[in-house]
């Protein structure tokens, strides 16, 4: 950006504290935790004039009933699953979709503010959601408002998509607009995650469950049934060897360096765990039946139908070797993400990154997964992750989550950076 323009820019965002908070804050005062989010409809309906007043044409969506019940509703759930999308079409050439989700996690416990107000403590912001991924919608909205007070055209024509449950899957708004067609652009910028590095890799998941069957009978006289849950062990023990050569396998994209201290791994890997356990009917009963489940995060250069494929043959084996009687179900989550990091999206995101915050920012790979490669497996869109809250002490999800307003400003420049 040239020297001048920078100038006015940084001066600009300075003057924009107020604003930038007075947004994060009406944002955080409307509680969209999920489940049961129910407060979608609000909003989306609190945004809309703010889109519109720098511009933009806006349309709220919610999902249809039929597509809700049939992939996403459960018994916590609550209230219309409402989503905005907003554009922009300042007759450029190319056009970007910005995303993020506007649901956040419940509160939970230990919270030493009221977690849907925002707090201001020495330099930073706390509320649920300001790290994620509220303090990214805020940004964006005083992006834009400088941008259209400065009369800055953005280069690109925009389409903004804010969306539901993501938080809790498995069928978010954004796979919905994915579905549909909604999702324009030739590039993608995903406001979700934090501001470690830009996350253009991150893993697929598979949820999976094994049902171990035994057969009940007094307990006092075991060797007449089949110990369910005793078998399970031996299954769970077995698995070590699964979980040891999966997690063997690595993928060219790295890790963050926080990750690389913490762990030691440079690259992203495969991940394979047992999460839960469940089995037994009373003390005395020989447990008929006990259920195994967990997960595995696959690379994106691992194909998730070799992944069952390679995790059937291995049950098989523990079936024959042991004679235990069990059934898999697998239940694929979303779908990894990878985009070339010599895209030429890829290097403009990650300099106006650079010039924003003032350091080079790594393009990295997060072991976790994103609704946003559900959707960029539709649109094929090069795709980068960035995020305002910090990876370190942002404690998003947990009590107590904050934001540095320096972070909330630079995201600012960032995006004024890009887009103009
Ligand atoms: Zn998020």
């Amino acid at each position: 950006m040239e020297e001048r323009k920078a100038e006015i820019l940084a001066k600009s965002v300075e003057r924009r504290e107020n604003e930038l908070i007075g947004y994060l804050n009406e944002l955080v005062r409307i509680p969209t935790f999920v489940p049961p989010g129910k407060n979608y409809a609000r909003i989306v309906d609190m945004l809309i004039p703010v889109f519109v007043d720098f511009g933009f044409q806006c349309e709220r969506i919610d999902m249809p009933e039929d597509v809700y019940e049939a992939k996403q509703k459960n018994d916590d759930l609550r209230g219309a699953r409402a989503n905005l999308i907003a554009t922009k079409d300042t007759g450029a050439d190319e056009s970007v979709l910005i995303y993020t989700h506007l649901d956040v996690v419940p509160a939970g416990e230990g919270w030493n503010s009221p977690p849907f107000e925002t707090v201001i403590k020495k330099d930073r912001v706390y509320g649920r959601g300001v790290a994620d991924s509220k303090g990214s919608v805020a940004s964006l909205l005083t992006a834009l408002s400088l941008m259209y007070e400065q009369n800055w055209d953005s280069k690109y024509n925009l389409t903004v998509a804010l969306t539901t449950d993501e938080e809790i899957g498995p069928y978010s708004g954004l796979c919905y607009f994915a579905d549909e067609g909604l999702l324009r652009g030739d590039y993608c910028l995903c406001m979700d995650g934090d501001n470690e590095g830009i996350a253009i890799a991150t893993n697929g998941v598979l949820n999976w469950e094994i049902r171990v069957q035994g057969k009940s009978c007094h307990s006092s006289i075991p060797f007449m049934g089949v110990n369910a849950i005793e078998a399970a062990e031996v299954v769970m023990s077995e698995l070590e060897d699964v979980k040891k050569k999966v997690e063997l396998r690595e993928s060219k994209a790295p890790c963050g360096s926080y990750m690389t201290d913490i762990s030691g791994q440079e690259h992203i890997k495969p991940v394979f765990n047992v999460t839960m356990i469940n089995g037994g009917v009373k003390e005395n009963i020989i447990p008929p039946s006990c259920t195994l489940r967990g997960d595995r995060r696959y690379i994106p250069e691992e194909d998730v139908s070799d992944v069952i494929k390679e995790f059937e043959d291995a049950l098989e084996a523990i079936k024959r070797k042991h004679g235990i009687e069990l059934e898999l179900h697998s239940k694929p989550g979303y779908p990894p993400m990878f985009t070339e990091p010599d895209t030429e999206w890829v290097i403009e995101v990650q300099e106006a990154v650079s010039e924003a915050f003032g350091v080079a920012k790594a393009l990295i790979g997060v072991q976790g997964g994103l609704d946003v490669a559900y959707a960029v497996q539709k649109t094929n869109q090069p795709v980068c992750a960035f995020g305002v809250g910090s990876f370190l002490d942002g404690n998003a999800h947990g009590a107590d989550e904050n934001v540095r307003i320096r972070d909330l400003k630079d995201y600012v420049k960032f995006l004024v950076g890009l887009l103009t």
